[in-house]
């Protein structure tokens, strides 16, 4: 028998109201079931909505410090729950457990640091012309505001979102993603267990047409923060403005890493490796275009080739392993697909399909796959394929580079390795990317700092560190005059 999970709405564990259910598997096993969650219809939604609403007048009035006390205390739990909810997100969604221990403990992090901001400075104190007149500027919440997350971070993204909305005021409403609703659900428990009031937070699973669909419709949001595809996230986008409410989309990525020909060979091997093949290319700062100088090219894709051919595929769980399963059947079809195309744009140097044997019959496994001499204007280096795919592309210089890196409709990371101070200030002011990387892996981010990209990769306001406060919060300015004169 499988187990059941519910919606949690109202500070209560509660079924769809129709009863409909899905179900959730293991990537590494499509016949382990991790659960049946509730297939929530605008009913639902409904409720959850209701119950944010209602909680919103008490939660707002409450001290920052009193709310950040509740965010204090689920970073305890979930930190004293760590390999437990490593363990969980491993089953569910498929990456390493390394990588799934890195992630809750940025889970944890993320809780402290907005536990934090909730006694920090929120605006300004500002001369007026008059000197009886006092100007200051304030911050208040959004109100109720919508989370729609995807299956990649199940645990950090959602976090990342949730812990600022609710240190600024606001109640809110979560969707997983379909693939990964049992991530949802423990950090509903986290909350539930640090003491978060009935309707304050609210989880409800389903699916992206209906209840995500509602999530941005409702009248009673004020904000919808969506990270995912950008066809999901430009219609959002759409809706939310023609609604006049707050919205924050965070999008796709085609990072490259330009290779120079100076730079120290083994960490940018290593770093490329990392930033294309770790958690099997899934994120969405991964290293999908390696551009290489002409006089390193060959080196530098042969040495690739060499060390991607020896990287372990294997379950999540298995801690020798560093090419995991792919989240889901679709994804497996959709990256197999975009490499069956790329076949006919570029030269294929390794991988390509399936790995062969009996250990990868029941997961959704990809070989780390690299194509060489890649056009720039082919879909290989345009498109993002979310998936273990590298496409090295040759420059002549750096100024071509630097125009090859910056020739795609997105712009989230991208790195340079180099040890040419001159080359690193040239592309720092030239790269068209919200996180700039300097010999390090277009990968990989630190909580306490804005976090987005430019161009498609985002609506162009910024998460994590004190960024957050920009979008879940309005700025009041007060002038405030004596009675009389
Ligand atoms: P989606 O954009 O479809 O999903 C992201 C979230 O949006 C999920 O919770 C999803 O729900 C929800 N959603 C889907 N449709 C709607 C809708 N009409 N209204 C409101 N919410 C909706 O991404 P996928 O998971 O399908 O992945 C597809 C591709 O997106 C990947 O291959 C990758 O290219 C990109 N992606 C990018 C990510 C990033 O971090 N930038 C993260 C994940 C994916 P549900 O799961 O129920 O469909």
């Amino acid at each position: 028998m499988t187990n059941a999970f519910r919606n949690f709405v109202n500070g209560r564990w509660s079924e769809a109201a129709n009863g409909a259910t899905f179900q959730s598997i293991n990537p590494a096993d499509a016949r382990d079931v991790v659960g049946d969650f509730a297939a929530s219809a605008v009913e639902d939604v409904h409720q959850a909505i209701d119950a944010a609403h209602e909680a919103l007048p008490k939660w707002r009035n409450l001290s920052a410090w009193a709310r950040g006390e509740i965010l204090r205390k689920a970073a305890d739990i979930l930190e004293s729950r760590l390999e437990e909810v490593a363990r969980a997100m491993v089953r569910e969604n498929g990456k390493t457990i390394a990588e799934a221990r890195g992630e809750t403990s940025r889970g944890v992090a993320l809780f402290r640091y907005y536990a934090a901001e909730g006694v920090r400075c929120v605006g300004d104190v500002v001369p007026s012309v008059n000197p009886r007149t006092m100007i200051y500027t304030t911050r208040v919440p959004l109100g109720v505001v919508s989370l729609v997350t995807p299956w990649n971070f199940p645990i950090a993204i959602p976090v990342w979102k949730l812990a600022p909305a609710l240190i600024y005021g606001n109640t809110v409403v979560l969707k997983p993603a379909t693939a990964t609703p049992h991530c949802g659900v423990l950090i509903a428990k986290v909350l539930e267990d640090a003491g978060i009031p009935p309707g304050v937070f609210n989880l409800v699973t389903g699916s992206g047409g209906e209840v995500g669909e509602e999530l941005v419709r409702n009248g009673k949001v004020h904000g919808i923060s969506f990270t995912g595809s950008n066809v999901v996230g430009r219609r959002i986008g759409v809706r939310a403005a023609e609604r006049g409410i707050k919205f924050q989309l965070e999008m796709g990525g085609k990072n490259p890493v330009i290779v120079m020909p100076d730079c120290d060979i083994e960490q940018a091997l290593t770093l490329t490796l990392r930033g294309a093949f770790g958690y099997a290319g899934q994120k969405c700062t991964a290293t999908s275009r390696a551009i290489l100088l002409d006089s390193i090219y060959d080196l530098f894709a042969g040495k690739l080739v060499e060390r991607a051919a020896s990287l372990k595929i294997g379950p999540g769980i298995d801690e020798s392993c560093v090419l995991p399963p792919v989240v889901s059947r679709e994804q497996h079809r959709s990256i197999l697909a975009a490499i069956e195309k790329g076949r006919s744009e570029a030269k294929l140097l390794c991988g390509g399909g399936v790995p062969s044997g009996e250990d990868y019959r029941n997961g959704f496994y990809i070989e780390p796959t690299i194509f060489g001499d890649v056009p720039a204007a082919s879909s290989l280096a345009q498109e993002e394929i979310f998936g273990p795919v590298l496409s090295l592309i040759r420059a002549r210089d750096l100024n071509e580079a630097i125009a090859l890196a910056n020739g795609v409709r997105y712009g989230l990371s991208a790195s340079i390795f180099t040890r040419d101070v001159n080359a690193v200030q040239e592309y720092c002011s030239r790269i068209e990317a919200g996180v700039v990387k300097v010999n390090g892996e277009t990968a990989g981010l630190e909580p306490q700092v804005p976090f987005g990209g430019m161009k498609e990769s985002s609506s162009h306001s910024r998460e994590q560190g004190r960024a957050a406060m920009e979008f879940f919060t309005s700025v009041k300015t007060v002038y405030l005059d004596r009675a009389g004169n």
